[in-house]
Parts: structure tokens; sequence; C-alpha cells
């Protein structure tokens, strides 16, 4: 599995354009575990292109009543097109399984690099949100809501930068049933919390809440239960230990704002101070039009 993918999507060649099966691949090592299968490191025999393979049982899918959120998120992800975001190139299904055809991120989660290294550097925390501010706008400009961007959501490429991933709570109804209420609250701004309409800047809540963690190693109101947790988001009760740099401590605080319409709005964030002075993100090549 070590030779180097070949260019293109991996999408049938024939013009019948039949659809793929999983004869199609060689499969290799697992990448990781979801609640709902697992990711497989995979090769097209035909092209020898390298991809994540993501393996779903029906069974499972159907258990939960989750289908309608698959549905959903391939919808939405196979139409997304940015170099920070994961590409969700095609999918297929047999019998048992639904498989999905994702872009292999070779250096896994921003969430394991972290408990790694307890913290992120400046250089690498600015870096992380330029690119997230360039790939929510385009998410924006889709209309298209993520909604849920956090360590564990977010891939790294192979030159480390950030690739967005796992769009299952993108564009929905907020729903503080399932995942939300089973793992982690630290993310959920306050329109999410008070059940009130919210839009596109909620994305923004979360993009300060993560600058925040990388910088500290945790995340700014955290608690030692939900509910004092949704009381000090409800306050906004941020304190900066002082190895957060000011110019980020800045930024955190024009993102945490209790008032949707008054957080930072994306081009801000590329064009704030700090973000400018630190960030060392590689740009995508210049589109083919903008010579
Ligand atoms: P959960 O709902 O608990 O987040 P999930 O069903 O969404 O799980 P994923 O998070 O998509 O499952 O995948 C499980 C793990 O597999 C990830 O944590 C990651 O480590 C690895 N993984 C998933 N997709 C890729 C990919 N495209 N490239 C590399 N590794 C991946
Ligand atoms: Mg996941």
């Amino acid at each position: 599995m070590s030779s180097a993918a070949a260019e293109g999507p991996p999408l049938p060649s024939e013009p019948t354009s039949r659809s793929l099966t999983i004869e199609d691949f060689d499969i290799g090592r697992p990448l990781g575990k979801g609640k709902f299968g697992n990711v497989y490191l995979a090769r097209l025999k035909k092209s020898h292109f390298i991809v994540a393979l993501k393996v779903l049982f029906k069974s499972q899918l159907e258990k939960e009543g989750m289908e309608h959120q698959l549905r959903r998120e391939i919808e939405i992800q196979s139409h997304l097109q940015h170099p920070n975001i994961l590409r969700l190139y095609n999918y297929f299904h047999d019998e048992r399984r639904v498989y999905l055809i994702l872009e292999y991120a070779p250096r896994g989660e921003l969430y394991k690099e972290l408990q790694k290294s307890r913290t992120i550097d400046g250089q690498r925390t600015a870096t992380i949100m330029e690119e997230l501010a360039h790939a929510l706008a385009y998410c924006h400009a889709n209309k298209v809501i993520h909604r849920d961007i956090k360590p564990e959501n977010l891939l790294l490429g192979l030159l480390g930068e950030v690739k967005i991933a796992d769009f299952g709570w993108s564009v929905h109804t907020p729903s503080l049933r399932r995942k939300t209420m089973c793992g982690t609250l630290d993310y959920l701004p306050p329109e999410m919390i008070e059940q009130k309409t919210y839009s596109e800047t909620v994305d923004l809540w979360c993009l300060g809440v993560l600058c925040y963690e990388l910088l500290a190693g945790q995340p700014p109101f955290e608690s030692s239960s939900y509910y004092e947790t949704y009381k000090r988001i409800l306050k906004v009760d941020v304190k900066f230990p002082p190895t957060i740099p000011l110019g980020a401590q800045d930024l955190i605080s024009k993102l945490l704002r209790y008032q949707p319409s008054e957080r930072l709005p994306l081009a801000q964030v590329l064009q704030h101070p700090w973000v400018q002075a630190n960030s060392r993100r590689v740009g995508p090549p210049p589109a083919p039009s903008a010579s």
C-alpha cells in the first residue's frame, strides 16, 4: 500500500459508469473505529488510487435511526470540494453494508496530536485557524453550516493541513439528543443550549472554542458537570491562562460572543493580526482562471 496515489477521483472509468463494489478495492490496515463500523486504508485495484473506506453496517444504522442523517451527510459532503475539507468521492452499498469512499488523511486526527503533545503551538494553531476560516467560508457560501467543529472531527493531510470531516451534524435542526448529550458539551454555542434558532455564526463560536483548546490544552468552559458547563457557556465565562498569547486572546474574545451577530466574521478572522503574523498556511495551487 505504499505506492503513490494516482491522479483523479476514484470514479469508475467505464462510460456506462457501473457502480463500484468492494471487489474493486484492495483493503489495507484499519485506520479507526467508528460508531457504525470501521474505516480502512484501501486502494482501487484499477488505478491504484489510495482512499479511506468507511464501512457502515445497515443493521446498526437502522437500529439507531441514522439512515436519514447519513443520506444528509453524503449529500452535503460529496458536493464540497476544498483543500481543507475531507473529500467524499463516492459511495456504494451491498446487502449488509454502506461504503463511503473518502479522501485518505495520512496524519490522522488532530485530537490525537493534541492528546500527545497536550497543547499546539501558536504558529500551528494560527495556521489551523486560517485553514478553517477558508473552509468554513466556502461551506457558508454554499449554505452549509458544519456545527460540529472540534479536534475529533479534524483530520490531517500529508503536510499537516487540516481537513474538516464528519458532516453528520451539518445543516441540521440542532439535536441536543444524541451525540452532543453523550459526548462533549464544550463546543455548544449559547443559542443551541437555549434551543433558539441559529445560523452559520455557530461555527464562529466553535472556532473560538477550538483556538482556546489548542493553545490551552483544554476547552474554555470545561467543568465537572454538564450543568456547570452549560452555565459557564451561557455566561461566556472565559478565563485565559497567561500561556495564551495576547493576540490569540483578542481573537478568541471576538469569536466567543453570546450574541451571534457580534462574532468576528470569517473574513476578519483571516485578517486578524495574530493570524496574519503566525499562520504558515500553504495555500492550494492557484485556480486555472486566476492567472
Ligand atoms: P464517531 O461518530 O464516533 O466520530 P464515526 O462513525 O464518525 O465515529 P469516524 O470518526 O469517521 O467514525 O472514523 C473513525 C476513525 O477512523 C477516526 O477517528 C479516524 O481516526 C479514522 N479515520 C476516519 N476517516 C479517515 C480518513 N479519511 N483518513 C484517515 N483516517 C480516518
Ligand atoms: Mg467521527
